[in-house]
């Protein structure tokens, strides 16, 4: 039986340099509780290190997909999903060969903490997150269409780091599965995007990097059998009958 449930496909935690040092695992997981939101995936600027800990202090409430925020040669973020960890990590290898060797400055970009489920500090990523990476936008793409995993177009009508911004229209047949609007967007700005790309399913993600930003108006409703990777790949493409509802047509 198909149900509606809230899902937010764009989160950052504390390994991303801008995100807030709240961002923690349990603190993460609350608040998508407190929310009342079924699924999230965790979408770090260039890797995945932290999914583990989200994963480990929801137990499956919130479902946790793993993911990351791409930044392209030409600095466009894509949200890439994974099906399972085995093809994130091997994503992320064919990703990080053309990674430049920048290192990061906590001083001015923040700090990027690998944690575990209870927030003890695992690890700390020296290179930069928060660069371009050597490959274009449709190489990240493609590469990423071709092992199954969702791709997604960050934020779009954002002037900044959003594929609009830099390369103007989203051609056609660029392979992907939804545009990302951000969370400002309003109804009658929905409306215009939809008018300019009506093949398209069209998603709404909080891209929270503090907590307060971590709610279901921010956020996207699906009619999924149950909160998956697998249901939400279905819904966005519109099979079996699970859907992407409007987010601004009201909470059901
Ligand atoms: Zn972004
Ligand atoms: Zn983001």
């Amino acid at each position: 039986m198909l149900s509606h449930f809230w899902v937010d496909l764009h989160l950052h935690t504390v390994l991303s340099p801008c995100g807030e040092l709240e961002m923690g695992a349990p603190e993460i997981v609350a608040a998508y509780r407190d929310a009342g939101i079924a699924l999230c995936a965790v979408t770090d600027h260039n890797d995945i290190a932290n999914v583990p800990a989200i994963r480990g202090a929801a137990s499956g409430n919130p479902v946790v997909v793993s993911g990351m925020e791409v930044q392209t040669a030409e600095d466009i973020h894509v949200v890439v999903l994974f099906p399972d960890d085995r093809t994130a990590a091997a994503y992320r290898e064919w990703l990080w060969r053309e990674m430049p060797e920048r290192a990061n400055d906590p001083d001015i970009f923040g700090d990027q903490f690998v944690i575990d489920s209870e927030n003890q500090i695992l690890d700390e990523q020296r290179v930069l997150l928060v660069q371009g990476v050597g490959y274009s936008v449709d190489e990240i793409a493609s590469e990423a269409y071709d092992r199954g995993a969702l791709v997604i177009p960050a934020h779009i009508d954002r002037p900044s780091f959003s594929y609009e911004s830099v390369l103007g229209r989203i051609p056609d047949e660029f392979p992907c599965h939804a545009l990302e609007l951000s969370p400002a967007v309003s109804h009658a700005g929905f409306t215009e995007w939809k008018a300019r790309y009506p093949e398209r399913v069209f998603i709404r993600s909080s891209d929270s990097h503090r907590l307060g930003t971590i709610s279901r108006d921010r956020c996207t409703v699906m009619l999924l059998e149950e909160p998956s990777f697998e249901e939400v790949a279905r819904a966005l493409k519109g099979q079996d009958g699970r859907a992407v509802l409007c987010p601004w047509a009201g909470a059901p």
